[in-house]
């Protein structure tokens, strides 16, 4: 069985992270200071600006938390419904050559503006699938992305279409790995901050971890639900969550495989599942019983 990397078996500690939000020099409503200011007062480690198709300058990175990466967001290509992509470019050295008009950037392959992205050093993620319009053939072709969002708030807020979680299992079951990050997306109009975020695991928090976290899956996605623990042994899936607990646990699997736990007295402190044998993948959510949820990246793929 391929299993992948369980960052819970990894050594390093959990940094949060938010790798989506925009500032005034897009559509955002707060300058760049304030929105750094603002993550740095809820004690966030680790920011990525993604303002539209440009690269906002961030401060020098070895000043104090939080740690601020560039990036972009950039919309581009044609998808089956013909909307444009949101390509998220994480940590990229400089932007990209992009056209300013909207109509030609939607003319572009996406693929070469991946490419491009990630030639630029960048960890490249499709933002928000389902709130884009996307289908699963939109994702499959995609090569050189790391993962989409799992959850992001501001579409959530706004529309009700956070969440891309069968987007996610419908790659899974047909072998395409992709991980499932969760970001705020804030534009600072909405309530759309401090909501979704992305816990890496590093052993020290600087770039090129964080890059190396992002790709490699070493991160589970979060709003609010906190894991202390997933154990994986190849045959039975083990996952601790701390107080307050959990409603509910799902383990996600591809077709009718997997399981629902659910509290029936006190919240659950623990939950397990046992293969059957013919699962192409399992990967865990929880949901507090205040509703905040947690999802980790698949602990194995066959293809
Ligand atoms: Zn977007
Ligand atoms: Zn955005």
């Amino acid at each position: 069985m391929p299993q992948l990397l369980n960052p819970f078996a990894r050594p390093g500690r959990w940094y949060r992270g938010v790798f989506h939000c925009h500032s005034t020099n897009s559509d955002g409503d707060r300058p760049v200071e304030s929105v750094i200011a603002w993550y740095a007062e809820q004690g966030y480690d680790v920011v990525a600006i993604t303002d539209h198709n440009q690269m906002t300058r961030v401060p020098d990175p070895r000043r104090d938390r939080p740690l601020v990466i560039p990036g972009t967001e950039v919309d581009v290509g044609r998808t089956r419904l013909g909307e444009p992509y949101h390509i998220l470019g994480i940590g990229l050295r400089q932007m990209i050559d992009l056209p300013r008009d909207v109509a030609a950037r939607h003319g572009l392959d996406v693929q070469a503006v991946i490419e491009a992205l990630r030639k630029a050093a960048a960890t490249v993620f499709v933002a928000h699938p389902y709130w884009s319009g996307l289908v699963v053939e939109d994702l499959l072709p995609l090569h050189g992305v790391a993962g989409i969002e799992v959850f992001n708030a501001n579409t959530e807020v706004d529309i009700g279409k956070g969440y891309s979680g069968v987007h996610w299992d419908d790659c899974l079951s047909r072998g395409k790995l992709l991980l499932g990050a969760a970001n705020d997306d804030a534009h600072w109009r909405l309530r759309d901050y401090g909501r979704a975020w992305t816990m890496l695991r590093l052993e020290s928090l600087t770039p090129q971890a964080v890059a190396e976290a992002l790709g490699t899956g070493a991160f589970y996605a979060s709003t609010g639900a906190v894991l202390e623990n997933v154990a994986f042994d190849g045959a039975t899936v083990a996952v601790r969550i701390p107080p307050p607990g959990a409603a509910e646990v799902r383990f996600i699997c591809d077709r009718r495989w997997g399981q629902r736990v659910v509290a029936e007295g006190p919240p659950l402190e623990r939950a397990t599942y046992s293969l059957r044998g013919r699962e192409k993948f399992v990967r865990i959510e929880i949901i507090t019983p205040s509703g905040e949820q947690a999802w980790t990246n698949p602990l194995f793929l066959e293809r």
